[in-house]
């Protein structure tokens, strides 16, 4: 029986599927199965030596030229984007006056200040992506804000809170080193400096690190390369906005169809002479459903009700469960489709078993949804096939955009579908896929950014805790942390995102803004007890090293039966050790373990000196 759900989709009942279960699980079996490889994450390449003109910053105009720095801050942040930002602006708050902002690029930022190629933008929903809102005071303009909006608003946030006072751009870490005697960081940088800290914040990103395929040839081709984190607007022409006239007379190859590419294509389908966009996997492609910021709801939104709608999405994309779903859009559908089924049951069978087994089949009739929106948006059968994801909507990142499947419909675009086998070769000429080589005049990389590399190399530098003892060697066998955050021998030093031992959540701001509150919370503790030092012990250490691996099995097959990705290690969950997962329990678990944490007051599994 079809019924709808309450945002209209429509959705059949458990009894009357549409689809058969065990061969859609076996379609998916098949297609990983093609997709695995042996080099798992070794198959990239760094982009450094030769390959490091890829990672120059072009938007910079004029090079600030300053003189090496020697003094002392309270905190030095690492890293301009959200989580610098959303440190400095709660430490602020907390009444810290002295903090440093150390930056790579040329302002404040972050992915938002790499990645300005032509329709980047958000699609998670602008009023729980962009934080600090109700702080700032700011409405975006759209349900999905814009690469520029964003880049904007990011700035915005670092003039409220004072953080260009102070501020290090164009500058690159080096080395972080713990000075034992003066119990201060000394932070190296490439301009010479080697400034003091009493506490550090990294905040480095977690895809910061553009990587680039490893195709036999690479060096030899004559034509022009770039990849889309640093997209050349001088060969290109126009701006994010579209209208890339440098194009009009070029053939050109988009390498990658993740959701940078999905962002991208629909313009460089719009202007290039020719395009040829080659898929080793289809994206899922859902509906992006854009529209202004209705001024009526935004003026009746209540105080409170920028986390209140943070919370109700982490819950909803986490599988937890809600009376009301705020964001309503393909992000929480899955969820919804699982309320549905339930409550079209006479008597729901509850049970843990039961309730995966209807988590599958809520992904198989969203999955499904997806492959029918491509062949009712591509005209030609054999494309708009091609197009079509086989795996649970999870395993990748999921994407959201209303122009990349109907842009396949352009005589000017081909799909060149490699078959789960990737880009063969790259001649002097230009690209070869499935024995035939297409000649372009420019490739475009949209082939991602460094994931499952060692933590020193996607910083960028080494950080030496007690003993000159570095990170990278702690580490040798997998993270050993508490919360994801501190790290024995490393005292009075923060690591933020979710690289590990944290809590992981698809709005990866909401993730930032947690460790935010509960760093701010700390240095406060620290500051007004006049203390110097905090540190985690190795007890809690050990304790919290135990619970990730204990938790990360419930993960595991999950993860195994994906297609390869950056969320399964490319497919290989099993060679990264179980201790650099993610807490298990979900991130709705442990921000409330966190708050939990501090509103105990004790400070617990830290050592306070
Ligand atoms: P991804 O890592 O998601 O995609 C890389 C692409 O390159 C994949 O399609 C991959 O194929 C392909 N690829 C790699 N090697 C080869 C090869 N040898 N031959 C052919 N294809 C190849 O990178 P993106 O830059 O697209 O996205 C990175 C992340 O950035 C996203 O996952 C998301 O988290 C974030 N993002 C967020 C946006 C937002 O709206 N908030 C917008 C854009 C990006 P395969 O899938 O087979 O590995």
């Amino acid at each position: 029986m079809a019924a709808s759900n309450p945002t209209g989709t429509a959705i059949t009942s458990a009894r009357n599927l549409g689809f058969d279960p065990d061969a859609l699980r076996e379609k998916y079996r098949i297609e990983r199965d093609k997709r695995l490889r042996e080099d798992g994450n070794d198959q990239y390449l760094e982009v450094s030596g030769d390959f490091s003109r890829y990672i120059d910053d072009p938007y910079i105009e004029e090079k600030i030229e300053r003189e090496p720095l020697f003094d002392e801050v309270e905190v030095v942040v690492i890293g301009g984007g959200f989580g610098g930002l959303l440190a400095g602006a709660r430490l602020r708050d907390a009444g810290v006056q002295s903090i440093r902002v150390i930056e790579k690029g040329g302002d404040f930022g972050g992915t938002w200040y790499w990645n300005r190629y032509p329709g980047a933008a958000c699609d998670i929903e602008s009023y729980v992506y962009l934080p600090l809102l109700e702080e700032v005071g700011y409405m975006p303009k759209r349900k999905y804000a814009d690469g520029k909006e964003i880049l904007w608003y990011s700035q915005e946030i670092a003039r409220k809170y004072d953080l260009y006072k102070d501020a290090c751009f164009q500058t690159e870490v080096t080395a972080l080193r713990w000075d034992e005697p003066s119990e201060r960081w000394i932070i190296e940088t490439n301009r010479g400096d080697a400034m003091r800290a009493r506490f550090v914040a990294m905040s480095n990103g977690p895809l910061n690190r553009p990587k680039l395929p490893g195709i036999p040839g690479m060096e030899t081709y004559k034509g022009h390369t770039f990849h889309t984190s640093r997209w050349d607007y001088e060969y290109t022409g126009g701006s994010a906005e579209g209208g890339l006239i440098g194009l009009q007379d070029k053939r050109v190859a988009i390498i990658g169809t993740g959701a940078t590419a999905v962002q991208c294509v629909p313009h460089v389908g719009a202007s290039a002479k020719q395009l040829y966009v080659f898929q080793r996997t289809p994206s899922s492609i859902d509906v992006r459903a854009d529209r202004p910021t209705d001024t009526e709801w935004a003026e009746s939104l209540e105080p409170g009700w920028h986390q209140r709608r943070m919370d109700n999405f982490n819950v909803l994309t986490s599988g937890g469960v809600e009376e009301e779903d705020l964001v309503q859009d393909g992000w929480t559908e899955i969820i919804r489709n699982l309320l549905f089924l339930v409550r079209n049951e006479d008597e729901p069978d509850l049970s843990p078993d039961a309730l995966l087994k209807k988590v599958e089949l809520a992904d198989f009739q969203k999955m499904e949804q997806i492959r029918a929106r491509a062949e009712a948006l591509v005209e030609d059968p054999e494309t708009a096939e091609s197009l079509k994801p086989f795996y649970r909507q999870f395993c990748k990142r999921p994407c959201f955009h209303d122009d990349y499947l109907p842009t396949f419909n352009r005589p000017n675009v081909t799909l060149v579908d490699t078959q789960g086998r990737g880009v063969e070769r790259i001649t002097e000429k230009g690209v070869v896929a499935n024995g035939k080589e297409y000649e372009v005049d420019c490739i475009i990389f949209g082939t991602g950014f460094e994931v499952g590399t060692a933590y020193s190399r996607r910083c960028g530098y080494e950080t030496y805790g007690r003993d000159g003892v570095s990170l990278s060697e702690k580490w040798q066998d997998g993270m050993r942390t508490l919360h994801g955050m501190h790290a024995h021998g490393f005292p009075n030093c923060f690591i933020m995102g979710s690289m590990g031992q944290s809590g992981f959540t698809a709005n990866y701001p909401h993730a930032l803004n947690e460790q935010s509150k509960h760093i701010a919370y700390i240095v406060d503790q620290c500051l007004q007890g006049n203390q110097h030092l905090v540190e985690a012990t190795e007890e809690a250490e050990s304790e919290w090293v135990d619970a990730i691996v204990q938790y990360a099995r419930l993960n595991e097959k999950f993860l195994a039966d994906c297609t390869p990705g950056y969320y399964n290690n490319e497919g290989k969950p099993q060679d990264r050790s179980m201790q650099n997962a993610n807490y298990g329990l979900g991130p709705v678990a442990f921000y409330k373990l966190l708050e939990d944490w501090r509103e105990e007051g004790q400070m617990r599994g830290l050592k306070v000196s």
